[in-house]
């Protein structure tokens, strides 16, 4: 578990932690004030005392092939308001870039009308 920096919607410290979905083992980016439980009714909830909802998944973007969004990418992210992702077409297909902002409700959104101008290495 490490500190990547603060949440753009409240003053806390979003952490990293290392989780597994479905088998598979992903890293959630999660601002300590965002907490997710099991209710009765086997529902993944936010918790009574959550008063953030800002969550990154790393596998956000797989269904634009990027298989990670790794530390790196969500400290930059967290840091300077936005990061540049490349992502793939269908098997491997051509590879694009996007800019991507932290998003309050889905953590992560894909500016999809805005051009990239340099690429990144
Ligand atoms: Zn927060």
């Amino acid at each position: 578990m490490s500190i990547l920096g603060k949440c753009p919607y409240c003053d806390g410290s979003v952490i990293s932690k290392k989780i597994t979905v479905k088998g598979k083992n992903i890293k959630l980016y999660s601002c300590e004030n965002s907490k997710k439980e099991y209710d009765e009714s086997e529902q993944y909830v936010f918790t009574a005392d959550s008063t953030c909802r800002f969550r990154v998944y790393s596998n956000s973007f797989l269904r634009y092939n990027k298989r990670s969004i790794g530390e790196f990418e969500m400290k930059k992210l967290l840091e300077d308001g936005q990061i540049v992702v490349r992502l793939h077409g269908k098997k491997g297909g051509n590879e694009y870039f996007k800019y991507a902002i932290p998003h309050e409700e889905y953590g992560i959104s894909i500016l999809w009308d805005e051009e990239v101008e340099e690429k990144i290495s």
